[in-house]
């Protein structure tokens, strides 16, 4: 059976959009099917976490993503109450203690997201058919077929590959069979627009209250409920009976309110698949995790999914993926979800009402103000202490971290990483580029003098801005590397080569 495509791009999600650009730039066809007819209107996230950030400036979106920041951190403020992040709703986080203060968050509503990586996708060629919803799929030896309900009937479409981007409900991961083993919510949220008609005067301050916690304020009405039953179908709207039992409960008041808007109900579902690929299927953003969106870090989660998956599916598609390099997905993106889990559940711990709990939170706060502790926390959320774990000793302590977008000095010039990074190809940057030219038709190779950044001479970054090798006194050695490295600009032509930048090159690339 001919193919439709070499990978089948199961939702047009913000994760589903970005891999399938991801895949075109690398040179693999994909196929986007999404079952709603336009985009999903709902405010969920109202920013991406500074690794997903990067790597959308790393593919030139760094001004269009800018363009829809500008009044979020005073919206953010307004609703919050704060202008700093948040551990569980303890607002201590500063920005400026952090190691590393200009990787921050970039205020996009979800959204606008959506419509810029979908205008990005389409730029590319990505082609996405709406109302279009995957209903099965079976896999063989050659490839995926999905059945899909379609205005014009039930239809079979076949790939390669088939991606489950479909949400933290997935069907995707249902057809496969991949387990999704997890915890429970253990507490309900309800937000809506909303006018309180009657009975404002008996509510207390917003913030936590006895029996969960409360804000109210601009039109905006949202409850934290620890008891109580949500509706049988999950997918049922928010009423305004619901939302004002849900205060009577948390707070005692016995409020009248109107819905004039949206309404979101989440819980803190914390689940992950047991593994992000069966075969020729995988998973990818919520459709692999869920948790509760404190901390605001599914998006950071899931489009650095979909940056991790993209390339190496594509090298998988055109035939010249190093052994095991499809697999590297699954090694490195579980751990970093299953640490948000950690932390997610580790917040709605700390929001369980009660003494105990606030006595837990007197303490944590005080902590807060612990700049070591400000710090790590700030690293945790941000997941920029994310680091892989590779199959070849890495002596350079950046090795496996995400690459911020660097500064670095050619001849008289002054770039960004990010100016070489737009095509998705691996970049050297390098003072001497000749132990990597074997790789030059699969490399970006970039000669330079000096990389404003302490400790690294020499960066390899691969097409998800992860750091696949790196030369430099941060190596804990003066200039090398540590392994017995010849990559100086004066070594002799048929001097040796750099054998730790050959190790990392042959584990990532072909030639
Ligand atoms: C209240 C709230 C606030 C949040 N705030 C933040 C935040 O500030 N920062 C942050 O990073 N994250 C936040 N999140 C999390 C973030 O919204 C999600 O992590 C994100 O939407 C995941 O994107 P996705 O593409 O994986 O999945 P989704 O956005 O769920 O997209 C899945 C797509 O698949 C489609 N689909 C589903 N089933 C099928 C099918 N069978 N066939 C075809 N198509 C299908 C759906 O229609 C949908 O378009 C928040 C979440 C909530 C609920």
């Amino acid at each position: 059976m001919t193919h439709d495509a070499d990978v089948i791009v199961v939702g047009a999600g913000p994760v589903g959009l970005l891999l399938a650009a991801e895949l075109r730039l690398a040179g693999a066809t994909p196929l986007v099917l999404e079952r709603l007819a336009v985009p999903s209107p709902q405010h969920k996230a109202r920013s991406v976490g500074p690794l997903a950030a990067e790597a959308l400036v790393r593919r030139g979106l760094g001004e269009r993503l800018a363009a829809h920041g500008g009044a979020g951190a005073a919206d953010k403020a307004r609703d919050h109450g704060s202008e700093k992040g948040h551990f569980s709703t303890i607002f201590k986080i500063e920005q400026a203690l952090q190691e590393e203060p200009e990787r921050q968050s970039v205020f996009i509503w979800q959204p606008d997201l959506e419509a810029l990586l979908g205008a990005y996708a389409s730029g590319l060629g990505v082609e996405v058919r709406r109302e279009h919803t995957v209903t099965g799929l079976t896999q063989d030896a050659d490839g995926v077929t999905v059945t899909v309900a379609a205005p014009h009937g039930e239809r079979s479409l076949r790939a390669a590959y088939a991606v489950g981007c479909d949400g933290g409900r997935s069907t995707v991961r249902r057809l496969t069979g991949f387990a999704f083993p997890g915890t429970a919510p253990i507490m309900t949220a309800r937000r809506a627009q909303a006018e309180i008609l009657k009975g404002a005067e008996q509510l207390p301050p917003p913030g936590r209250q006895p029996r969960g916690i409360l804000y109210y304020g601009n039109g905006m009405l949202a409850t934290f409920d620890f008891f109580g039953d949500t509706p049988e179908e999950r997918d049922a709207p928010l009423t305004a009976e619901e939302l004002q039992d849900s205060v009577r409960r948390i707070t005692g008041a016995d409020i009248e309110v109107a819905v004039t808007g949206e309404t979101l109900r989440f819980g803190d579902h914390a689940r992950q698949a047991d593994t992000y690929r069966r075969g020729r299927v995988l998973l990818a953003g919520d459709a692999a995790h869920v948790h509760s969106p404190m901390g605001g870090q599914g998006l950071n989660l899931g489009l650095m999914d979909a940056v991790n998956l993209g390339w190496k599916l594509a090298a998988e598609v055109r035939g010249d993926a190093p052994p095991g390099l499809l697999d590297s997905y699954t090694a490195e993106r579980h751990p970093a979800g299953a640490r948000v889990l950690h932390n997610t559940r580790a917040q709605s711990a700390l929001l369980t009402p009660g003494p105990h709990t606030d006595a837990l939170r007197d303490i944590f706060s005080d902590l807060m103000d612990l700049p070591d502790v400000n710090r790590h926390l700030g690293r945790m959320l941000s997941g920029l202490d994310d680091t892989y774990d590779f199959p070849y000793p890495s002596p350079h302590p950046l090795t496996g971290r995400h690459c911020p977008d660097l500064t670095v000095r050619t001849g008289t010039r002054e770039e960004r990483l990010s100016t070489y990074t737009r095509e998705g190809r691996p970049v050297l940057l390098a003072p001497d580029l000749r132990p990597a030219e074997p790789w030059r038709r699969r490399v970006e190779l970039v000669r330079i003098e000096s990389i404003a950044h302490d400790g690294l001479d020499a960066v390899l970054v691969r097409p998800d801005g992860a750091i696949a090798w790196a030369s430099g006194a941060g190596a804990g050695g003066g200039a090398g590397n540590g392994a017995g490295v010849a990559t100086g600009a004066g070594s002799d032509a048929d001097g040796p080569v750099d054998e730790a930048l050959e190790t990392a090159l042959a584990a990532w690339f072909s030639r």
